[in-house]
């Protein structure tokens, strides 16, 4: 047998040829030593910073109870996970799974079995331009990225798109067919888009009207990343259904399904996964949740979260930026022109790990724990690149 390629590892994005080798609360460390400021936090997920002690101690006290007694059986942290998610949110019912993709994947099936049994067989769910759900075939077809809908043809059929924060377009884009309208609060990979005030509430009185459903697709906003427990009780309203992933296994693959008790239709056998509600998981889930579901730490994350802003005010002003976005601890800043992978590049050359998702876009997501200290560092490291970029 021959290998024609130099790595063993599929080549799927551009990386740093040092690992990182270990991490503690907003620090990273490479193979070589070298110490980095986190304020990227493996996108959102490590919500309590690297290897906290609450994690370290969930996954010890379960790793020596039980791993994984199949999802045939009840396991004791699932439940008590999906008894504190249902009694903290407006949810009645949950389904653990891996993933995000895979959480909005089992949204859409719950949104079109719903759409089968009691709406005449419509299966439509109406999205919208920018938006992210995943990277499965179904997620892929559903989010509104550039460029995605013609990577892996045939695409998925039963999604449409409207613009984000327009909710006459989505009012308009609903027919007999249409069995849901799936949103994220604030788009996260697009770039922190806001909608505008009153989006979400507009788009649950076009559902009301229409009779469909609202999916929250709370992968990114979720567990305390804008400064609420969910991002949806910032505006008002109920969704129907709701996903979370990311920051709820706070740096494990753990990933939920929610809905509210009319919607929960799914039948034996609509749904499941090898891995479903695994307890090494869901023992982090709540060790997490319990974590930053406390009324001080949330309060903390918009403290912190109005720090970082404020901060990021000040460099906007300073070097000719078009504008700093976002809630709590998912924040960004336009620089206006197009060098967030030089800025990013750069902030790594000094120990700081910074996000670019567009070209002329910084996103930060620090652990939602990240010390004023750290906000300040960070600051300053920011601060001493864009000046050193003005001069050229
Ligand atoms: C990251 C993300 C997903 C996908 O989650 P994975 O765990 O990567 O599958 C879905 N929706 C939103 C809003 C996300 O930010």
């Amino acid at each position: 047998m021959t290998t024609t390629s130099k790595q063993p590892l599929m080549d799927i994005t551009p990386r740093p040829a040092l690992p990182m080798v270990r991490g503690e609360g907003s620090r990273l460390w490479d193979s070589e030593g070298t110490e980095y400021l986190d304020f990227v936090q493996g996108w959102a997920v490590n919500c309590l910073g690297h290897c906290p002690g609450v994690i370290r101690e969930a996954l010890a006290r379960q790793a020596a109870l039980q791993i994984s007694p199949s999802p045939a059986f009840h396991n004791a942290p699932q439940l008590a996970l999906a008894a504190a998610l249902v009694g903290r949110s407006v949810f009645d019912q949950v389904f653990f799974c891996n993933s995000g993709a895979e959480a909005n994947e089992g949204a859409i099936k719950l949104a079109r079995k719903w759409g089968k049994l009691r709406r005449g067989g419509a299966f439509e769910v109406i999205t919208t331009l920018g938006a992210f759900h995943g990277r499965t075939l179904a997620t892929m077809a559903a989010s509104g990225k550039p460029g995605w809908d013609d990577i892996f043809p045939p695409r998925m059929e039963g999604f449409r798109k409207v613009p984000f924060g327009d909710a006459a377009a989505a009012a308009a884009a609903v027919t007999d067919r249409t069995a849901a309208i799936m949103v994220e609060p604030i788009q996260g990979e697009a770039g922190v888009v806001v909608p505008p005030v009153g989006y979400l509430a507009e788009l649950r009185a076009v559902c009301d009207r229409a009779g469909i459903l609202l999916i929250a697709d709370e992968v990114q906003t979720g567990v305390g990343r804008t400064g609420t427990l969910f991002a949806y009780q910032q505006a008002g309203i109920a969704p129907d259904i709701m996903t979370l992933g990311k920051g709820l296994g706070g740096g494990v693959p753990l990933a939920a399904l929610l809905a509210r008790e009319a919607v929960c239709c799914f039948e034996h056998g609509d749904q499941g996964g090898t891995y479903n509600g695994n307890p090494l998981m869901t023992a982090v889930g709540l060790a997490v949740l319990e974590t930053i579901a406390e009324p001080a730490f949330l309060e903390g994350v918009r403290t912190r979260g109005a720090r970082l802003a404020a901060g990021l005010e000040r460099l906007k002003l300073r070097h000719g930026a078009r504008e700093v976005r976002g809630s709590g601890l998912l924040l960004a800043l336009d620089l206006g022109r197009e060098v967030a992978p030089e800025v990013v590049r750069r902030c790594r050359d000094r120990g700081l790990l910074v996000n670019g998702p567009r070209p002329h876009l910084l996103r930060l997501m620090p652990a939602l724990n990240v010390s004023d200290a750290d906000i300040d560092r960070m600051l300053a490291v920011l601060d001493s690149v864009l000046a050193e970029l003005a001069t050229g």
